[in-house]
């Protein structure tokens, strides 16, 4: 799915601003797992269950519950890139829902395809922006969430330099 890395954008952005109360890498990756869907079918439409609210909610939860499993990587990758991160089952399972909302509600703007209020067809999204403004906005997002990135980080490292001096000097 072509169209996919755009989603790193507004969901980077909003997990790292939220990371208090959202799973960063939940709510990251759910943005991704979602389109896996857009991959197996080879007939319109390709956007179906997961690109609904109401299956995108249990998706996302299952997918939550998932990820809290695997917890114990995620919170090594974290300390790898440098963000301040704690596994928590809630936190994660709404994580999972938040980011599947998230990523169906841009496709919802973008493709005439998404049926977001399943099993009606209502559409109030479509085309609330043109293609290229919904390109443009994910790209926008795309360079605040590294901002924000880089700044996390260096006050992570920075933290962590004086949590090890502290400790020598002890
Ligand atoms: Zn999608």
């Amino acid at each position: 799915m072509p169209y996919t890395p755009y989603h790193f954008g507004p969901s980077g952005f909003i997990g790292l601003v939220f990371r208090k109360w959202i799973d960063v890498p939940v709510f990251v990756l759910a943005n991704v797992i979602v389109d896996i869907e857009v991959l197996l079918w080879d007939k319109w439409p390709v956007h179906r269950y997961v690109h609904t609210l109401l299956f995108g909610a249990a998706a996302g939860a299952v997918w939550g519950i998932a990820a809290y499993l695997l917890r114990h990587y995620f919170e090594r990758v974290m300390r790898l890139i440098h963000i301040p991160y704690k596994a928590c089952f809630w936190k994660m399972v709404i994580s999972g829902v938040l980011g599947i909302w998230l990523h169906i509600a841009i496709d919802a703007i973008y493709h005439p395809d998404v049926r977001l209020f399943w099993p009606t067809w209502a559409r109030p999204l479509w085309r609330l922006l043109s293609e290229r403004q919904v390109e443009a906005v994910c790209l926008a997002f795309w360079f605040l969430a590294l901002a924000t990135y880089a700044i996390i980080a260096a006050s992570y490292i920075k933290q962590n330099k004086a949590r090890k001096t502290g400790a020598e000097s002890d």
